[in-house]
């Protein structure tokens, strides 16, 4: 059987997104649900399920899904995931057996920084930054041309790198995280607290120019991801940062103000490049399906 279609699935903190994609890399029915994180655990399994049930069609071998936190991939268990509330959850083995095809698990940045790498604006840079920012932020190093993936695979979890010692208290522990002021979901929970109304992360974004809580929330955020990029380029010297994930859909109105935060503690060394993926928020569901691609062409 040809491999013509895979289910691509990318769960996230505010949204679980799906399509089916072709190898050509289209993207057909796309669907989004929210993530229904307040319901429990269980329930994101069953919104996961059922997407994949209704958007399941003739042609398609198998799923390919992504998801935020540690991932056990060869055993297809979720063995941690903050923003879903997952513990040791079978995710692929509970799945696959509600739709009846195979299902790959993997990471969700490791999925999008697959897809920067063979679609997006990373393609062919041997040393370069991916950096996901969505409702959290995770990021992978590619030195050489080889992901550095660590010793227990949790490289690049620079959402907890801290910005303030002083700074907001993180659920990980420390204070001044990263994620607590530059990931989506921080972003709109700063705005709310400051503005006293409710706007998502990329509703911030395109208001920063007439609202001065926006101005400054953003502001505040892109100071935090250049002080972490500062700290990725000590330690990896990239040619290229590659922002992506749903926050990156603003453009320029993250990367100029982010590589301006990078350039200014990179004093004595040129600063990367950076940019923005066109690919963006969808960079996890291309991920997802050429993972599954992947998967498959090296266990057949
Ligand atoms: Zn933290």
């Amino acid at each position: 059987v040809q491999v013509t279609e895979v289910l691509a699935i990318d769960v996230g903190g505010t949204s679980i997104k799906a399509a089916r994609v072709r190898e050509s890399g289209q993207l057909l029915s796309r669907r989004s649900v929210p993530t229904p994180v307040a319901a429990g655990p269980d329930a994101v399994v069953r919104a996961i399920a059922e997407l994949a049930g209704a958007l399941l069609a003739d042609g398609v071998v198998g799923v390919g899904l992504v998801v935020p936190g540690v991932v056990d991939a060869a055993r297809g268990v979720v063995e941690y995931a903050t923003n879903v509330g997952w513990r040791d959850v079978p995710l692929a083995a509970v799945v696959g057996a509600s739709v009846g095809v195979p299902v790959v698990l993997g990471k969700d940045v490791h999925a999008a920084a697959l897809a920067e790498r063979a679609l997006g604006p990373a393609r062919g840079v041997a040393d370069c930054l991916i950096v996901a920012v969505g409702t959290g932020i995770s990021a992978v190093a590619v030195s050489g041309g080889t992901p550095v993936r660590g010793a227990r695979g949790l490289a690049g979890e620079v959402g907890h790198v801290s910005v303030d010692p002083h700074g907001e208290l993180c659920p990980c522990g420390q204070r001044g995280c990263a994620e607590r002021y530059a990931s989506g979901a921080a972003i709109a929970r700063r705005y709310a607290a400051r503005a006293g109304v409710t706007r998502s992360a990329s509703e911030v974004a395109a208001v920063i120019a007439a609202d001065e809580h926006a101005a400054a929330v953003w502001a505040e955020a892109a100071d935090a991801l250049g002080a972490v990029l500062a700290a990725c380029t000590l330690a990896f010297d990239p040619e290229l940062i590659v922002l992506t994930g749903g926050v990156a859909c603003a453009g320029a109105a993250l990367r100029d103000p982010v590589a301006a935060a990078l350039a200014a503690r990179l004093t004595w060394r040129p600063a990367p490049a950076v940019c923005v993926s066109p690919l963006a928020a969808d960079a996890g569901l291309h991920g997802a399906a050429l993972l599954a691609r992947l998967t498959w062409a090296a266990t057949t």
